[in-house]
């Protein structure tokens, strides 16, 4: 089962507004937690239906089970990269504040101020999620974009996810998606984004 957790914050945002949070953590995000509960007691009625025989299993045109596994990933990566999102805001922007995680960045992108630059860049061609992850392969921190909830890199870990969809921008910025990402860093708690980053950095395959 997963849970609709508090937003982490409860602070008014500069440039993110109480009516985008109320709407965005407490409708959007709860949708998703509803929906992954919804469709994981779904999955479990429809898998001893598939045991007993009462129900035919998987076909990838078109079939129960196929509906419901696409809308499961949908759902739970709704709800895992809403939980990233809104744990690290409610901070001030101040970088100091992660010093593990901005030399990592300062080490790969030269410095916070570029990091910000080309993660603002690619952000802009996001269809949905821009994130920084630590990828456990590659042994080092990646920016990877994730259209719609599904385009993902499995094993990557998010260390700062941006959700770009226009609902978390609209009501304060009208289609300016840029000034919204400026809002994004000046509230990043960079703090919270560290311990994010060390326990994610101590994995690699
Ligand atoms: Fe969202």
């Amino acid at each position: 089962m997963y849970e609709h957790k508090p937003l982490p914050f409860d602070k008014e945002l500069d440039g993110i507004s109480k009516k985008t949070n109320d709407i965005h953590h407490g409708k959007l995000y709860k949708g998703y937690v509803d929906k992954a509960n919804e469709i994981g007691e779904k999955l479990e009625e429809l898998r001893k239906d598939i045991l007993d025989g009462k129900e035919s299993g998987g076909n990838q045109t078109y079939s129960k089970l196929r509906a419901l596994k696409q809308g499961e990933t949908f759902a739970v990566n709704g709800v895992y990269l809403h939980e990233w999102f809104f744990g690290v805001l409610g901070g001030d922007g101040d970088h100091s504040k992660g010093p593990e995680l901005a030399d990592a960045i300062v080490k790969k992108w030269g410095s916070i101020e570029d990091f910000i630059k080309y993660f603002t860049e690619t952000a802009m061609a996001a269809r949905g999620w821009a994130i920084l992850a630590w990828d456990p392969k590659a042994i080092e921190l990646m920016q990877y974009n994730g259209d719609a909830h599904n385009q993902a890199v499995w094993g990557a870990m998010p260390v700062i996810a941006l959700d770009v969809y226009e609902h978390a921008y609209f009501i304060d910025h009208g289609s300016d998606r840029k000034a919204y990402i400026q809002a994004f860093f000046k509230n990043l708690d960079w703090g919270a984004a560290n311990e994010f980053f060390k326990k994610a950095s101590v994995v690699n395959f």
